[in-house]
C-alpha cells in the first residue's frame, strides 16, 4: 500500500448509478483472482456512507463493517441473476429480508430549508436505507437498465438508463475491452472473450 496505483486501486467508486451499486463496487475485481477490498476498516465505511450521505449518528464499528459486506454479497447474488434474467437464489432473498425485518428504519420528514430525514443512528440503519434503494431498484421497472460489466474480473453491475454503455463506467475495463475487440477484428487475439 501507499504507491499511486493502490491508491487508485482502493478510491471508492461512485459512478455506477445508485447508492447501492455503488456498494458493490466497495469490492473491486470481486471476480478476479485478487479482489480488492476498498471497505477494510469500520472507519471507511463511516467514510463511504458519509459520501453518500448517510452519516451515521453514531461511528461504524466492526459489527457494521461486517454487516455491510453481508449485505453487499447478499445484494451482489441477486443483482447478477436479475441482469440475466435468471431466477434469483432464495436463500439471498431471504437474507435481505431478515436484514431488512431486523433493522426496520422508519421515514420520518423533516421539513426546513429542504427536505430531509434525519441522520441514521447506526451504520447498520444507514445501510438499511441502501438496502431498501436496492429491493425497490430490483424489483421495479428500473430493473430493466441495469447492465452486467462483460470484463470477466468485472462484472459490476450499473445502470444505464441511456443504454449506450457496454462496459461499466471505470475506464480500465472499456479500454481493456476495446483493445481487445481490435485484436480480434485484426485476427491476432481470440475471436472472442472466453465464455464464462
Ligand atoms: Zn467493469
Amino acid at each position: 500500500m501507499g504507491c499511486v496505483a493502490d491508491e487508485r486501486l482502493l478510491a471508492f467508486r461512485f459512478d455506477c448509478g445508485a447508492p447501492w451499486l455503488n456498494l458493490l463496487a466497495t469490492r473491486g475485481r470481486a471476480f478476479g483472482g485478487r479482489p480488492v477490498e476498498r471497505l477494510y476498516s469500520p472507519a471507511r465505511l463511516t467514510e463511504w456512507l458519509a459520501r453518500g450521505e448517510l452519516a451515521p449518528a453514531r461511528a461504524a464499528d466492526r459489527s457494521d463493517l461486517e454487516r455491510a459486506r453481508e449485505l453487499r454479497e447478499t445484494l451482489r447474488a441477486l443483482a447478477l441473476p436479475t441482469v440475466a434474467g435468471d431466477p434469483p437464489p432464495a436463500d439471498a432473498a431471504a437474507a435481505l429480508t431478515g436484514f431488512l425485518a431486523a433493522h426496520d428504519d422508519p421515514v420520518r420528514l423533516a421539513t426546513g430549508d429542504r427536505l430531509t430525514r434525519p441522520a441514521p443512528a447506526t451504520a447498520t440503519a444507514a445501510l438499511a436505507r441502501v438496502a431498501r434503494q436496492a429491493v425497490d431498484h430490483l424489483t421495479g421497472p428500473g430493473r430493466h437498465t441495469l447492465k452486467t460489466c462483460p470484463e470477466l474480473d468485472c462484472r459490476a453491475v450499473f445502470a444505464d438508463t441511456t443504454d449506450r454503455r457496454r462496459w461499466c463506467p471505470s475506464p480500465a475495463c472499456a479500454s481493456r475491452g476495446r483493445v481487445r475487440a481490435l485484436r480480434a477484428r485484426r485476427g491476432d487475439g481470440p475471436a472472442s472473450p472466453p465464455a464464462r
